[in-house]
């Protein structure tokens, strides 16, 4: 566990518990967290520890990183999330084509509302777009995805 964030507005919309696990591979150039990438990094902290976080704060939830689908607990916190009725977002390195192709990393994403997804390209970089880094990077609405057989949006 790196940190959390609370109330934060730049993690998907409305004011958010952003919940930051450590550990990516991916190892973008560019990647504007590269100390998130030391899957030891930061400060252990129990599940029940970091639902009593958000419980506090009765707001949707959005877990990043790092990237949260490499971290050995997100299951069980994804689980956990979920049966508190949250509003969850999820960030992560891989496309949603890797995420689908992969049972073990569907799992978890199946039980997110949106998955913002793919590697932080340089060249692709725009600070104008909302919620993430690169032009290549989707806000994928994982329901609708998962019915149709497709990345569908959430936002463009
Ligand atoms: S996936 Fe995200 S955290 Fe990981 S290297 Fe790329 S930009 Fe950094």
């Amino acid at each position: 566990m790196l940190r959390i964030v609370e109330g934060t507005s730049v993690d998907g919309p409305g004011l958010r518990t952003s919940v930051y696990l450590a550990g990516c591979s991916h190892h973008c150039p560019g990647c504007h967290n590269p100390q998130s990438w030391d899957p030891l990094g930061g400060t252990e902290m129990a599940v029940d520890e970091v639902m009593r976080v958000i419980d506090d704060n009765e707001a949707p939830v959005t877990l990043s990183g790092g990237d949260p689908l490499q971290h050995p607990g997100v299951l069980e916190l994804v689980r956990r999330i979920r049966q508190g009725g949250y509003n969850l977002w999820c960030y992560t390195g891989y496309s949603w084509e890797e995420i689908t192709t992969s049972p073990t990393l569907l799992e978890v994403a199946r039980l997110c509302d949106v998955v913002v997804e793919g590697r932080f390209v340089v060249a692709e970089r725009d600070t104008t777009l909302r919620f993430r880094g690169s032009r290549n990077q989707r806000i994928i609405d994982v329901a609708r995805s998962l019915a149709t057989g497709r990345a569908t949006l959430f936002l463009a």
